[in-house]
């Protein structure tokens, strides 16, 4: 971006904010630029090679990415209200408008929802799928005589008389609805897979009707379908009020098959690895699946709230439990975005924080590794506490997302050490894992500790630093694995989570939250330095049939 540009939109920001309130003037002024914001996404071309598929099947893949763009609109709906209506915030300064069409809206998706334009007030906690001006007492009140207003497929509205109604989604998004199951059908005739056929005329139906388990069902059932795609309302991040409401989003992908093998192959270890867990027997009775459905994917196209803020890498679904029960869950990699965060971020990341001498051990197929094994460890370990009285998710309440992820993490490496320890993986090595993994707690706790995944990634950090297992020079402000220790204070790691996730200690977990969960003040220092390095806090996308389809 030429400095011309940069102080152009600056002025332009000034201007915005002269025309607002007082009190508004000055909180804006200190906001970053704008083009600095809209600079902390680098920009990544979606593709993947194509050769493999038929003329048929390359013909489905564009009639997909037609269907899932029709759950842009609608998410924008969901969260914000018309998207022309938030663009008209910018005020025809093009960095605003850019970063609106970033975010869905005018609150930083990257900054815990601050708005970034001047006169705009809090995001409402139930984004657009709410009205307003509702509480929770109204609404629990109203949910009392009305269960469909916890439905996670309707939008709560008021009714003429002033009381909360529903509208389901089918209704509200019709004409989206109709459009984007009419493409999946188109591309249901012409798929090679049968199965893959079956999966998208149920979705097609399912966008009609609001019954998804169905297509669930049969989404889990297929295995050889060389696309797939992800489509409806699926996630319920986006209602920070109740949780209820699923958002729209869809991502199209094509299977990387070679990877696939390979990580289908691992699923036999997990038995073994579940008994190896180092921890007491008590904590490893369960039994885990075998069938973990584990893939590796090119991702052509995101939409909706797929596209938005910080871009998800790997999808774990279906969501429904009751399909969950059955059939378990597919967990997708997201070979090419993993990869573009992986250059964009950590590269630089590592390059300014990890030793010189060291550096060679961070790569992306560690990298790749790593996020990988995070989704299988997710399957080992203990689900249900040891007092018999529910699940480890019932007992440790809003701190069980933030401890699983971060258990995943540590089991995760222990499980890569073990399978280098038996030669199952070759081509790299577990320091390769370490230091990759240490950089990767850069870019993960480089934006704070402020939620709970921020504070367990802290946890992880402070935890396996008190051990030794790695240390800063503080000459050169680089940081050195020291790989004996780390996979010791990995093991420990695993089994003070796998012990406060069995024991259902709410209070532990909490304490550890409070204790190791902070950042730093060596660590922060490093961290802002990162800012100024320019260095990308995520990734946005040229994406579509022309970037995929060049020769069109
Ligand atoms: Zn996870």
């Amino acid at each position: 971006m030429s400095r011309i540009f940069r102080v152009a939109s600056a002025v332009a920001a000034i201007v915005a904010v002269a025309a607002c309130s007082q009190t508004e003037k000055s909180a804006s002024t200190n906001a970053p630029a704008m083009q600095s914001l809209v600079d902390q996404y680098a920009t990544v071309r979606l593709t993947s090679d194509l050769s493999h598929l038929s003329d048929n099947d390359k013909q489905v893949v564009r009639l997909l990415i037609e269907a899932v763009q029709q759950m842009d609109p609608i998410f924008w709906e969901e969260t914000y209200g018309s998207e022309s209506d938030a663009l008209a915030l910018a005020n025809g300064d093009e960095a605003t408008r850019r970063y609106i069409e970033i975010n869905f809206g005018p609150w930083d998706r990257l900054r815990d929802n601050e708005p970034f334009v001047a006169g705009v007030g809090p995001k409402p906690a139930g984004a657009n799928q709410y009205p307003k001006d509702m509480t929770k007492e109204e609404f629990e009140a109203a949910a009392a005589s009305n269960p469909d207003l916890k439905s996670l497929y309707t939008l709560v509205r008021r009714a003429d008389d002033g009381s909360l109604t529903t509208v389901p989604y089918h209704v509200a998004f019709a004409e989206e609805h109709q459009a984007a199951a009419a493409k999946l059908r188109e591309a249901a005739k012409l798929s090679s897979d049968p199965d893959f056929a079956t999966y998208l005329e149920l979705r097609a139906d399912a966008l009609q009707n609001d019954e998804y388990q169905a297509s669930d069902f049969a989404w889990m059932d297929m295995k050889n379908n060389p696309i797939d795609v992800v489509i409806g309302p699926i996630e319920t991040y986006e209602d920070q009020l109740f949780g209820y409401k699923a958002g729209h989003e869809g991502y199209v992908l094509i299977k990387d098959q070679d990877w696939s093998a390979r990580l289908a192959r691992f699923a036999a270890f997990l038995p073994d690895l579940q008994k190896g867990l180092p921890v007491d027997p008590q904590y490893k009775a369960e039994t885990p699946g075998t069938d973990a459905d584990l893939n590796a994917y090119d991702v052509v196209y995101y939409a909706g709230e797929a596209n938005t803020g910080g871009k998800t890498i790997a999808i774990n679904l279906p969501n429904d439990e009751e399909v969950q029960l059955e059939k378990g869950t597919r967990r997708l990699e997201l070979e090419n975005a993993i990869r573009a965060k992986f250059d964009k971020i950590m590269v630089p990341i590592a390059d300014a924080l990890v030793a010189d001498d060291q550096l060679s051990h961070v790569g992306f197929d560690a990298f790749f590794q790593n996020t990988m094994f995070h989704e299988v460890a997710h399957g080992l370990g203990i689900k249900n506490t040891l007092d018999g009285k529910g699940t480890v998710r019932e007992a440790l309440k809003e701190n069980a997302s933030a401890l699983e992820e971060e258990k995943a993490d540590v089991v995760g490496l222990y499980m890569i050490k073990q399978l280098y320890d038996r030669g199952e993986l070759t081509g790299g090595s577990i320091e390769d894992n370490y230091t990759t993994f240490l950089a990767g707690l850069f870019r993960s706790v480089r934006f704070g500790a402020a939620d709970a995944h921020g504070k367990a990634n802290m946890i992880t950090f402070n935890f396996l630093r008190d051990r030794g297992a790695f240390a800063r020079d503080d000459a050169t402000g680089k940081y050195s694995v020291d790989y004996a220790a780390m996979g010791d204070a990995v093991n420990a790691l695993a089994a003070t989570i796998l012990k406060l996730q069995g024991d259902g200690d709410y209070a532990g977990v909490s304490q550890l939250m409070a204790e190791k969960g902070v950042v730093p003040a060596d660590l922060q220092a490093e961290l802002d330095k990162l800012d100024g390095l320019g260095i990308p806090r995520d990734i946005v996308f040229e994406q579509g049939e022309s970037v995929l389809f060049p020769e069109d």
